[in-house]
């Protein structure tokens, strides 16, 4: 089991903006990405779970051994990824737990009736202190910031993929949303063995999740790649030594 990028290049809008990114991902690790606004963070997590909006100029993604490069998004989600899903749209009359019942069914070829799937949101929503009655309001219906986090990870919860790729925008995330994700990505460790990649640049968060790789990307290519000690080089000195610099330092 391993999700493997071999030199990937991505354009949006026919912009490059990913130069060749080359990474191996293997279940049961933690891994942070990290780099200044604008290297290219999120394109890459969209790159790779198939976002019509961003296109592939060159290079491979492999999971499992297979050519997922031009698969379709839906598919790549069957086979194990998954993107951390901001709910972008308000549907009114579709609850959030129906919503969820539908994913992890489709997702895991299974057939939760409404009360067996109850039961399964109820055990999950109590480890991540969910109140419960959020299943049944609509999807987006007004969530708050926290709401959303603690939504992300129940997603995480319940459809058990193989590799989490969490984007953890810069805005919006304030200390107590950082502890309900940080608590989910143990809890989804504790459940089954994932890869998780989390897209971060709080060095609190990064105490919490003590990653076992750090990857730091610039200008759409990655200048380093180590443990957890270049996390807090980064803490100290910032991006710049990896600014226009030629070689990859490991
Ligand atoms: P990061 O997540 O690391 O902050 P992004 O992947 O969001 O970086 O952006 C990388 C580059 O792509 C930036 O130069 C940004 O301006 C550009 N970019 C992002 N979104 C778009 C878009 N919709 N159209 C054109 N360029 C974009
Ligand atoms: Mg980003």
């Amino acid at each position: 089991m391993v999700l493997e990028i071999k030199d990937l290049h991505v354009e949006r809008n026919g912009q490059e903006i990913i130069k060749g990114f080359t990474a191996t991902f293997h279940p049961g690790k933690i891994y942070t990405l990290m780099g200044p606004n604008g290297s290219g963070k999120s394109t890459l997590a969209y790159a790779i779970m198939g976002h019509p909006k961003y296109g592939i100029i060159q290079g491979t993604i492999l999971l499992n051994g297979k050519d997922i490069t031009h698969e379709k998004a839906h598919l790549r989600a069957k086979a194990g990824l998954f993107l951390s899903f901001q709910y972008p749209v308000e549907v009114p009359g579709l609850s959030l737990s129906s919503f969820l019942r539908t994913a992890v069914n489709n997702l895991q070829g299974k057939k939760y009736s409404v009360m067996e799937f109850h039961a399964l949101l109820k055990e999950k929503m109590a480890i991540l202190k969910i109140d419960p009655t959020l299943g049944k309001r609509d999807l987006n219906a007004g969530f708050s910031g926290g709401e959303k986090k603690r939504l992300e990870m129940l997603q995480l919860l319940l459809l058990k993929p193989s590799y989490a790729l969490l984007d953890e925008t810069d805005s919006g995330l304030d200390v107590d949303a950082l502890k309900i994700v940080a608590q989910g990505i143990q809890e989804a460790r504790k459940q089954k063995e994932m890869a998780i990649i989390v897209i971060t640049h709080y060095n609190q968060f990064l105490k919490y999740l003590q990653p076992d790789e750090v990857l730091i990307l610039v200008q759409g290519k990655i200048k380093a790649h180590g443990g957890y000690e270049l996390a807090q080089r980064i803490e100290k000195s910032g991006f710049d030594s990896f600014i226009n610099k030629q070689e990859t330092v490991s």
